[in-house]
């Protein structure tokens, strides 16, 4: 950029310290800076409309002769100014006026105004316009390009948003940025350079194709949307670069124990499961850390790749810690863990927030002195105090809401003498694919694309509430079959309590209602203790209907379970619904989901049950998740998941990806340009590390 470009916007006209930190406000420090703040929306005052031919609701630019301007009262002070330009007659109405401002429209006067016009009690007439009084030599104000409205913020005028941009855009005619896209590159894309792409988004010719431009699809868009993402996608490809010189203890792959473990196996791994335990094995086996991310659609069978993970680490005297989102869920992997591990010879270790501190203290000295092989827990494994002897691999199970800021703050809390832990992070979110390029760049990814044979798809149908007693009559019948059914009650407003009652209530409910079904409650204000009570009670069969909020999304696997019924499913996100249902069909049996919904469904709720009535495929709900819902909720919130773009949004340009991805490696040996590219984007100091 020149110097004018990253001077300070002080050094435009007009902008003092005050104005200076108005704009700060909107992101905008250096002159450069008002380059990148495109318009939401453009007005088209490049033509002048007839009087006579204007439409209410149009936004448009009139002129006209004041015919008579008067000061009304009806319940308040109007000003209400006649004009007409031959064609027909409207009457511009203020709520607001200064006297001066009245005496300015006197009979005869020319005036030019733009604005919404609406029907009013007097014919057409526009509230509040833009206005400007002729002088005779004046010809009225058709601009030579569509007017660009900019995301404002409170004492900042649009006014003065273009002339600083018009300032900054003079700047950038003057000495144009340099233009870091290779021109074959941009050829192929059929992508403008990025000078003309700025200059056109800001001040687009009467001509251009606004519905294109307010989409965010128009080429000039994209091709600033796409360098944005190459620079994110170079910036955490720099972070793998820097994990790659880091050490790691490299775990040996020949490993008895390994096929120990399998031979005790009641099944075979699908072919899937052994392509990714291999893709995992050759990594680990390398003398820096792994990186992987595994994403296999609920009940594909993740954790027993986890476990081979594990084996591999300790058969090379290292230790493996497992982390779950949930102590739920960690408990159910410290007994799957426990049960495999205990005929090896490896006892793992339990460490989570609710541990009585005897017990704890045990852990966490077994973990200190190397004894606990594997450790199994929640966060608790990486808060303060805990040290591992020599930790040489990480799971973090079913965590997709995991920035990168979270990925390397793990590496560095994990890292002994022996280096940094390998880490291999587990999602039954499916990400779509171009997604999963932009936010796990840094991450070598493996995809479970099987599930284990004899899986049937669980059929899925959408139901009325008002249906609610034929679907109190399907629970029951299925009990009476040696069944077991989930009962997932509705989540209200994020609220725990409100969750809580409701579960209550459904659960007082069925319990009156099927007097012969033995019925549980387990609810995210239960203790670990009571849920896993309750959780256990209907693994082994104790209960027969589960009611339950949606603390048992993630991860929980009850085989005999063939029913789910989940109430107010119209207020659910998608892959939510899609994981729910994925506690179901996890046996032999056929399952089924009920979708109860309340009356009306709105078009948004309507379609996503319509996905999941029409597909089991993980994948599918994700992507259709993706365009329904954006980005943002798929990866959880923002300061987590993804960077905060400027332009690009993933929603919209994630099928970009597969371009930067190809863009990025062709960059590989124009380390400058790179370098370059990120600094443009991200800012001197890089957003995801030091390079
Ligand atoms: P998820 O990928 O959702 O975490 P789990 O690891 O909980 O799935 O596995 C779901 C169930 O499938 C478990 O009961 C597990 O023991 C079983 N399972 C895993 N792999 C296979 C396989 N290859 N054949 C048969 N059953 C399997
Ligand atoms: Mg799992």
């Amino acid at each position: 950029m020149s110097k004018e470009l990253d001077s300070p916007l002080t050094s435009l006209a007009g902008v003092g310290p005050a104005l200076a930190k108005k704009l700060e406000k909107l992101n905008l420090y250096r002159v450069e800076d008002l380059l990148f703040f495109l318009p939401n929306r453009y007005e088209d005052r490049t033509k002048l409309h007839k009087i006579g031919s204007v439409l209410p609701g149009e936004r448009c630019l009139v002129s006209g002769e004041v015919l008579l301007a008067e000061t009304a009262y009806r319940g308040r002070r109007n000003l209400l100014v006649r004009i007409s330009d031959g064609t027909g007659q409207l009457t511009l109405r203020f709520f607001y006026f200064s006297n001066s401002q009245k005496q300015q429209f006197k009979t005869g006067v020319h005036v030019t105004c733009f604005g919404e016009a609406r029907k009013g009690s007097g014919g057409l007439e526009i509230i509040h316009p833009e206005y400007r009084i002729m002088r005779d030599t004046d010809s009225p104000a058709t601009k030579d390009s569509l007017t660009a409205i900019y995301p404002a913020t409170e004492g900042v005028q649009q006014g003065r948003l273009r002339n600083l941009t018009d300032q900054a855009l003079k700047l950038l005619a003057k000495t144009p940025p340099e233009e870091l896209l290779p021109e074959a590159l941009r050829e192929e894309l059929d992508m403008p350079s990025l000078a003309d792409a700025i200059h056109y988004l800001h001040r687009p010719p009467p001509d251009a194709d606004v519905e294109q431009l307010l989409a965010g699809t128009h080429r000039c868009q994209r091709r600033l949307a796409f360098e944005e993402l190459l620079a994110h996608y170079l910036s955490l490809q720099n972070v793998r670069a820097l994990a790659n010189k880091q050490p790691a203890p490299p775990l040996k792959k020949e490993a008895a124990i390994v096929d120990e473990f399998l031979d005790s196996l009641p099944f075979t791994l699908t072919g899937a499961q052994q392509r990714v335990v291999g893709e995992i094995r050759d990594d680990l086996a390398l003398d820096h850390p792994m990186m992987r991310l595994i994403q296999g659609d609920v009940g594909s069978g993740k954790t027993v790749v986890a476990a081979i993970a594990c084996l591999q680490a300790v058969a090379s005297c290292v230790q493996a810690a497992i982390m779950a989102p949930t102590e739920l869920l960690a408990e159910q992997h410290f007994r799957s863990f426990s049960d495999w591990f205990s005929p090896l010879g490896i006892e793992p270790v339990w460490l989570a927030g609710s541990q009585k501190a005897a017990d704890r203290r045990e852990s966490l000295a077994r973990i200190a002195d190397g004894r606990a092989a594997v450790a199994v827990g929640t966060h608790a494994l990486f808060q303060e105090g805990v040290s591992f002897d020599a930790l040489g691999l990480v799971v973090i199970d079913e965590q997709h809401r995991f920035g990168v800021h979270q990925r390397m703050a793990l590496r560095d809390k994990g890292a002994t003498e022996l280096g940094q832990p390998h880490q291999l992070v587990m999602t039954a979110t499916p990400i779509p694919r171009t997604l999963a390029m932009a936010a796990y760049a840094d991450l070598d990814t493996s995809i479970i694309d099987e599930l284990p044979p004899g899986r049937q798809p669980v059929t899925t149908i959408a139901v009325p509430d008002l249906r609610r007693d034929e679907v109190v009559q399907r629970v029951r019948s299925a009990c009476t079959e040696n069944k077991q059914a989930y009962w997932v009650c509705p989540l209200i407003e994020e609220s725990e309590v409100l969750d809580f009652e409701a579960a209550e209530a459904s659960y007082e409910m069925l319990t009156e209602q099927l007097p012969e079904v033995r019925v549980g409650l387990v609810h995210g204000r239960m203790k670990a203790a009571e849920k896993e009570r309750g959780m256990r009670a209907f693994k082994d069969g104790t209960i027969q209907l589960l009611v339950a909020t949606t603390v048992i999304e993630v991860g929980v696997d009850v085989p005999n379970a063939s029913l789910m019924i989940i109430e107010n499913a119209e207020r659910m996100g998608l892959s939510q619904l899609h994981q729910l249902r994925g506690r179901v069909g996890r046996g032999a049996e056929q399952s089924h989901c009920v979708l109860m919904y309340k009356q009306p469904l709105g078009e948004m709720a309507k379609s996503r049950l319509s996905v999941l009535r029409q597909t089991n495929d993980g994948f599918l709900v994700a992507q259709r998740d993706l365009e329904l819902r954006g980005p943002g909720e798929l990866l959880g919130t923002r300061q987590t998941g993804l960077p905060d773009y400027r332009i690009a949004d993933l929603s919209r340009d994630a099928e970009l990806m597969p371009k930067v991805q190809r863009a990025a490696n062709s960059l590989r040996d124009s380390k400058d340009v790179s370098r370059a590219i990120i600094r443009r984007w991200i800012g001197q100091a890089d957003r995801y590390v030091k390079v």
